[in-house]
C-alpha cells in the first residue's frame, strides 16, 4: 500500500503540516486527530486533506491517535475556513482557534471523554410554574411577598414566568435555558412555587412533523411565495419588513418547511443575550430540536452541541450568534439572518475578523442552501445587491391588523433653551407628552446612548478634565459607585474632590448618561416607577430578563436605556418613545454614520404603540434641519438608501468600493508614527491614492499602546484579492525591519 499522508490543520499561525498517517488508521477528511509538534508539545488538529505526496522533509511524523470517531467538519464547512482565512486575512489555524475552542483548550471532560458516549442526555431537568400560583392576582401576590426578602427567588419566578411565554402559564421550561441557580429553584420548589421535573428529550418528537405554525396574514402569505419562488434563482434573498410586520412568523414557516424536509436551519441572530423570548417561542413550535449557541455558553455546553450536531442527521434548528456559523450542519439548507444590518455581525476585535451574514452568504452557496437576509432597514450593502438582481428581494410594509406607525416630532433643543422650555435634559415637547402618557397610565421609553451618568468630569475654573491614565479618552462619572470608570479599558478612580490642576472645589460632571437621566427623572416624576436598561444594570441575562419582565407587566412607567431598549420585544403598552440627544448620531463624522443613525432611530421609534393605538416619538435635537430627520420621521428608507448610495458612490465607498484596514500598534509613538509614514509612502508606490492614512482613530491609546491606521480602498472591478496581498507583502517586509520589531499589524477586512 502506498503511504499515506495528512495536511492537518493546527491553532497555530501556518496553514496546514503534514503528518504520516499509520498504515491501520482509518481515517477520514474533517476529524480531529492528536500530533506531537516539536518535542512534547502535542495537538489536536483537524484532518484537511489526506493525499500520497511526500513532505520534503527528512523525518514526517506520523499521526498519534484519531480523537473524533466522526468529522467534526463538513466538506462545505473546510472550503468555508478557506475562504474566510484567504478573505480576512488570517489562517485556518485562527478560525479554529475561534471556531473550536474546544480543541484549543480543554476543559473540564477531556474530548476523549466526551465522545465516549454519554455526553447526550436521554433526559433533562424543565422547570414549570406551580399551578396554584398561574393566575395573574395570585402571581403578584407571591411576587410581591418575594421581592424584599428574596429577591433572587422573585428575579427566578420572573425568568420562569417570561420564558413560558406571553401569557402566565405553567409550561415547562428547559432547565438549561434558565439563569436562575440551583438553591434558588431548590427554594422555590421547597415554597411550592414551582415544579422541576426529568422531560425526555424524545425521540417521536424529532421524527414529528407535524409543527403548530402561527397562522399568516394574506401579507404575509405573498411575502413568504415570494421569498420561496426568488430562491429558485437566487441562493440569497433580502426581506425587508417594517417593525412590527411579523417577519418572525415567515421565517418559522421558512424553518418549518427545511425541516420536515430532513434539512438544517441556522437562525442567526445579533445578540444572543437579547432573545430568550425568541428561543422559546420556538422551543414551543419545534421541541427539542432548537439548539441555542454562542461564545458565552459554557465551553462544556457548546462542545456537547457541536458533538451533538455533528452526529445528527438533520432537521436541526440552530439559533446562535455569529460564531453559529461554525458548527457542524451536515444538511443546512437554509441560513437566516435576522437583523442583518446589525453591526454585531462583524467581528473586529480578534482574528478572524469575519463578517458572518457574508460568511452565511457564502455558506449558502457552498452547500447549495439558501441565505436569507431580514432587516426593517437593510444594510446599504445588502439593498444594492437587491436592487442589483443579486439578491431576490421581498417587502412586507403592512403592520399587523392595520397598525400605524408611530408619529414622529422633532424638538429643537436650542430653540427650548431660549424659549425656557428646556429642564436638564427635557424639552417641554417631551415632559409635556409624558406626564400626559403616565396620566392615561400608559408606559414610556427613553433612549440615551451613553451609559453611567456623565461622559467627563470637568473643572470650570481651568478646564481641566478627568482623563485615563492608560488610554486617550476621558473618564466616565459612574454615580452610584461614586466612581470614574474608563469604558476602554476598565480602568476606575474615586471621583476627586478637588481639581488636581487649580485646587478649584466645583468639579462638574458634563453631558449626561442613562444614570443621570434616571435620576433627573425621578426628580421631575417623582411618582413614577423609572427603571434603567443598559450594560450597568443588565449584568447577566437574568437581571436582563428580571428588567424586561418588570418593564412588560406594567410594574415599570419608565424605562430608560441605550440601544438595548431598541432590540427585540414587543410592549404593547409603550405610548411614548423619546430620543433624548439625536445629535450625538447625526454629527458622527464615519461614513456609515447616516445609515446607522436611520437604522438606530427608526428601530427605537418602532417601539413605539403597537396594535391597538398609534404611538408618538419625540427626538430632541440641535439639528432639527438636518436632511436624515426628514426621512426619519417619513419612515423612507428608500430616500435614505438612494441619497446615502449617491454619496458613496461619489467619494468611493462601500458598497462601490471594497476596504481593508490595517492597524499598527505600538508603545512607542514616535517610532510607531514614524513606521506609519513610511509603509504608507511605500504601499503609495504601489496603490497610488487607494491608500489613505495614516491616520490616527478617534481613541488613538487604548492600555498605554498607541494606534494608528491606514486605509487600502479598491474600486470594484479591480481585484480586491490580489491588492490584500501585495498589501500583506509590503506590510511584513516593512515591518521586518529591526527597528520596528515592536510594532504589531493587524488586518480588518470590510471593516464596520
Ligand atoms: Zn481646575
Ligand atoms: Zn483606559
Amino acid at each position: 500500500m502506498a503511504d499515506r499522508y495528512a495536511d492537518i490543520v493546527l491553532p497555530l499561525a501556518r496553514p496546514a503540516y503534514t503528518f504520516a498517517v499509520p498504515d491501520r488508521m482509518d481515517l477520514a477528511e474533517g476529524q480531529a486527530v492528536v500530533v506531537q509538534f516539536g518535542a512534547r508539545r502535542y495537538y489536536t488538529g483537524i484532518v484537511w486533506r489526506i493525499h500520497d505526496r511526500r513532505p520534503d522533509v527528512g523525518h514526517v511524523k506520523p499521526i498519534l491517535r484519531i480523537s473524533s470517531d466522526v468529522p467534526l467538519l463538513t466538506a462545505p464547512q473546510r472550503r468555508l475556513w478557506e475562504w474566510i482565512a484567504a478573505y480576512y486575512l488570517c489562517t485556518p489555524g485562527e478560525v479554529m482557534r475561534f471556531a473550536l475552542p474546544q480543541l484549543v483548550k480543554p476543559t473540564g471532560l477531556s474530548l476523549e471523554e466526551l465522545i465516549a458516549g454519554t455526553f447526550r442526555p436521554r433526559t433533562e431537568p424543565y422547570v414549570s410554574l406551580d399551578p396554584g400560583i398561574v393566575d395573574e392576582e395570585a402571581f403578584d401576590r407571591t411576587m410581591a411577598g418575594l421581592i424584599r426578602r428574596a429577591p433572587r427567588q422573585h428575579a427566578a419566578l420572573l425568568e420562569i414566568a417570561a420564558a413560558g411565554g406571553e401569557r402566565l402559564s405553567d409550561e415547562a421550561v428547559p432547565r438549561r435555558c434558565l439563569e436562575a441557580d440551583a438553591p434558588t429553584l431548590a427554594a422555590l420548589r421547597k415554597k411550592g412555587l414551582i415544579r422541576i421535573a426529568e422531560h425526555e428529550r424524545s425521540t417521536e418528537r424529532r421524527a414529528d412533523n407535524r409543527f403548530r405554525l402561527p397562522e399568516l396574514t394574506p401579507a404575509q402569505q405573498r411575502t413568504l411565495q415570494r421569498i420561496v419562488g426568488d430562491f429558485d434563482t437566487h441562493p440569497t434573498v433580502l426581506l425587508q419588513g417594517v417593525t412590527g410586520s411579523g417577519k418572525t412568523e415567515i421565517y418559522i414557516h421558512l424553518i418549518a418547511r427545511t425541516l420536515a424536509d430532513g434539512g438544517d436551519a441556522l437562525m442567526l441572530v445579533p445578540e444572543i443575550a437579547l432573545t430568550s423570548q425568541l428561543i422559546a417561542r420556538l422551543e414551543r413550535i419545534f421541541g427539542s430540536r432548537v439548539t441555542a449557541y454562542h461564545s458565552k455558553l459554557p465551553i462544556r455546553r457548546r462542545t456537547e452541541s457541536f458533538l451533538r450536531l455533528a452526529r445528527s442527521e438533520g432537521g436541526e434548528l440552530v439559533i446562535g450568534a455569529r460564531s453559529a456559523i461554525f458548527l457542524p450542519l451536515k444538511r443546512l439548507r437554509l441560513v437566516i439572518v435576522d437583523e442583518e444590518h446589525e453591526p454585531g455581525y462583524k467581528q473586529s476585535d480578534s482574528q478572524p475578523r469575519y463578517q458572518a451574514r457574508d460568511a452565511a452568504v457564502m455558506m449558502a452557496a457552498l452547500t447549495g442552501g439558501h441565505t436569507l437576509l431580514g432587516s426593517a432597514t437593510p444594510s446599504l450593502e445588502s439593498y444594492a445587491n437587491a436592487c442589483s438582481g443579486k439578491y431576490g428581494y421581498a417587502r412586507l410594509d403592512e403592520r399587523y391588523a392595520d397598525a400605524r406607525l408611530p408619529r414622529i416630532l422633532v424638538s429643537d433643543t436650542l430653540r427650548a433653551v431660549k424659549r425656557g422650555e428646556r429642564q436638564t435634559h427635557f424639552n417641554r415637547d417631551l415632559t409635556e407628552r409624558m406626564a400626559a402618557a403616565l396620566r392615561r397610565g400608559e408606559q414610556i421609553l427613553l433612549f440615551q446612548n451613553r451609559r453611567g451618568f456623565a461622559p467627563y468630569v470637568e473643572c470650570p475654573a481651568c478646564g481641566w478634565s478627568a482623563r485615563c491614565p492608560h488610554c486617550n479618552v476621558t473618564l466616565t462619572y459612574h454615580k452610584r459607585e461614586g466612581r470614574l470608570q474608563c469604558h476602554y479599558c476598565g480602568h476606575t478612580a474615586p471621583l476627586p474632590e478637588y481639581c488636581p490642576d487649580c485646587g478649584g472645589a466645583d468639579l462638574r460632571p458634563a453631558g449626561f448618561g442613562t444614570e443621570k437621566v434616571e435620576e433627573e427623572l425621578a426628580k421631575l416624576f417623582p411618582e413614577a416607577r423609572i427603571d434603567r436598561l443598559d450594560r450597568d444594570t443588565a449584568t447577566s441575562e437574568s437581571a436582563y430578563n428580571a428588567i424586561i419582565a418588570r418593564f412588560e407587566s406594567g410594574r415599570t412607567d419608565i424605562l430608560v436605556g441605550t440601544q438595548m431598549i431598541a432590540k427585540g420585544f414587543d410592549f404593547e403598552r409603550v405610548s411614548l418613545v423619546g430620543i433624548l440627544n439625536a445629535d450625538n448620531l447625526l454629527l458622527n463624522p464615519d461614513f456609515r454614520a447616516a445609515e446607522r443613525a436611520f437604522q438606530l432611530m427608526t428601530q427605537v421609534a418602532g417601539r413605539a404603540g403597537r396594535r391597538d393605538a398609534a404611538g408618538e416619538v419625540v427626538i430632541q435635537t440641535s439639528e432639527p434641519d438636518h436632511p436624515l430627520l426628514r426621512q426619519v420621521i417619513d419612515y423612507d428608507y428608500d430616500a435614505m438608501a438612494r441619497t446615502q448610495l449617491a454619496e458613496r458612490a461619489a467619494f468611493g465607498y462601500p458598497p462601490y468600493a471594497r476596504l481593508t484596514e490595517t492597524t499598527l500598534r505600538g508603545r512607542d509613538r514616535q517610532m510607531l508614527y514614524e513606521a506609519a509614514a513610511a509603509l504608507a509612502a511605500e504601499l503609495r508606490e504601489r496603490f497610488g491614492r487607494r491608500i489613505m492614512g495614516p491616520v490616527a482613530p478617534p481613541v488613538d491609546r487604548i492600555r498605554e499602546t498607541y494606534i494608528v491606521r491606514l486605509l487600502l480602498k479598491v474600486e470594484p472591478g479591480a481585484s480586491a484579492a490580489r491588492a490584500r496581498a501585495i498589501l500583506c507583502d509590503v506590510v511584513r517586509r516593512h515591518l521586518a525591519d529591526p527597528r520596528f520589531k515592536s510594532i504589531t499589524a493587524s488586518y480588518n477586512v470590510d471593516p464596520q
